[in-house]
């Protein structure tokens, strides 16, 4: 089924290689489309506008495996500091970009004021740089991994099967 979400497209397809975790309501895949391991976005998979609308399960749901995936992403060579972003311009369907700022991109020109970062710089400057077409080798190798880390998740998540869900 086609609809007028790129995200519910996407999520039409439980087997899709960029999926690192999925419930029955919340996704969190790997961002395609740019070579920076560990860009993980985290989403309901219902169509969700904004998250003032999110039912409670997925509220909590989200905020728990948003932490263990900050905590993963900070685990990974390099990378200092995770930006979270939202934005719903585009994709009007609530997501949240997980976005590992890596030491490496505070080098960049106009990235550094006074040896403060600059986060939304350094976001808009990289992910046009390092934009590539498809899913990079690089991010193909990490997506097994990441899904190890996040097979857990479930077994200690209370959305499943000690807390009836109606
Ligand atoms: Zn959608």
């Amino acid at each position: 089924m086609t609809s007028s979400c790129s995200l519910c497209d996407r999520f039409a397809d439980p087997n899709s290689s960029l999926t690192v975790y999925r419930s029955p309501k919340i996704v969190l895949d790997h961002m395609p489309g740019i070579d920076l391991p560990g860009y993980l976005v985290i989403a309901p998979l219902r169509h969700v506008e904004h998250a003032g609308i999110l039912d409670d399960s997925e509220r909590e749901e989200l905020a728990r495996l948003q932490s263990l995936a900050v905590q993963t992403i900070l685990g990974l060579p390099g990378v200092g500091k995770v930006y979270i972003l939202s934005f719903g311009e585009a994709v009007p369907h609530l997501h949240l970009h997980l976005f590992p700022r890596t030491d490496a991109m505070l080098l960049a020109p106009g990235c550094l004021t006074d040896g403060i970062p600059e986060g939304p710089k350094i976001f808009e400057f990289w992910r046009k740089k390092l934009a590539v077409p498809g899913v990079p080798d690089g991010v193909r190798s990490l997506i097994p991994q990441l899904k190890d880390a996040f097979r857990k998740f479930g077994s200690f998540n209370p959305s499943s099967p000690r807390q009836p869900s109606r």
